[in-house]
């Protein structure tokens, strides 16, 4: 589908080199299709979100990507590679890092040690504990301490953070891993409306040095962030574009935005 407007946004669009893409990707649970053919490009340092209602597929995309999901046909190519159906620790070990829906962190550990164990190389608590602090590891997670905003916090038990701190933690772990393609699933959810604002500027800042796919439903969270926009409707992609396209495209309303606002006024 054609999402651009002008000749200078197609000669980005030339330009920018596709890091991740998604063809006719098809995922089926026991005759159910859950996704009917999606495809889906990622830039080089950009940030795609996808929004849909529940059930739309937007979760079973990103597994199928990281292959959490067992993909029935179609291709997923990271880099000009078939990745399709690889197992998911050779899929995160290539550079393709994924945020799951609910926070995964240590509890007991500060915010530096969870960092810690989730620098490259370091597979358990036992190993990453023992193994040498050297001055690299160090700055390396001050480094991602500073992305996440929570420099300041890193001697902080994980416990006594706030929910959403506790979601930029796990960011930082999975940006500890150093990801090409960071793939975000509803990063907000539960969220102040101040943590959900400083969570957009933390996805714009990794999306400097990382390509970033967002899924989201908080209609200003994705305005603040995006760039382009997939919806996701029924296992297939019913629009994509920029904030203005979809949110004036009437399926868009009919099947997703029209509810969304229905739901927020209630
Ligand atoms: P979304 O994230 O857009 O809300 P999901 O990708 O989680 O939607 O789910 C899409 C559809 O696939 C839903 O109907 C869901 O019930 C179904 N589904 C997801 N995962 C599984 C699974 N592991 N087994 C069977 N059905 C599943
Ligand atoms: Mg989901």
């Amino acid at each position: 589908m054609q999402t651009v407007s002008s000749t200078a946004d197609l000669d980005a669009i030339d330009s920018m080199e596709t890091v991740l893409a998604v063809r006719d990707l098809k995922v089926v649970f026991s005759g159910f299709q859950a996704l009917k053919g999606v495809n889906l490009d990622v830039g080089d340092q950009e940030i795609v979100t996808i929004i849909g209602p529940n059930g739309a597929g937007k979760s079973t995309l990103l597994d199928a990507i990281v292959g959490k999901s067992p993909v029935a046909s179609g291709q997923v190519i990271y880099h000009g590679q078939d990745i399709t159906n690889k197992n998911s620790h050779e899929i995160a070990r290539m550079g393709i890092g994924r945020k799951f829906q609910n926070p995964n962190v240590y509890n007991d550990l500060s915010v530096f040690e969870n960092i810690l164990l989730a620098l490259k190389g370091n597979h358990t608590v036992f190993s990453s504990i023992r193994s040498k602090m050297t001055r690299l590891k160090k700055e390396k997670i001050e480094l991602v301490l500073d992305q996440i905003g929570l420099l300041d916090k890193g001697y902080t038990k994980v416990a006594s953070l706030s929910h959403g701190q506790k979601q930029w933690v796990e960011i930082g772990m999975v940006i500890a891993q150093d990801p090409t393609v960071v793939l975000l699933d509803e990063p907000t959810a539960g969220m102040t409306a101040d943590e959900t604002h400083l969570t957009g500027e933390i996805i714009k800042a990794i999306a400097q040095s990382h390509s970033v796919v967002v899924i989201e439903h908080d209609m200003e969270f994705v305005k603040q962030i995006a760039q382009r926009i997939v919806v996701l409707h029924q296992g297939e992609k019913l629009a994509e574009g920029s904030v203005g396209e979809i949110q004036s495209n009437p399926r868009v309303i009919e099947v997703y935005l029209g509810r969304e606002q229905i739901d927020s006024a209630a």
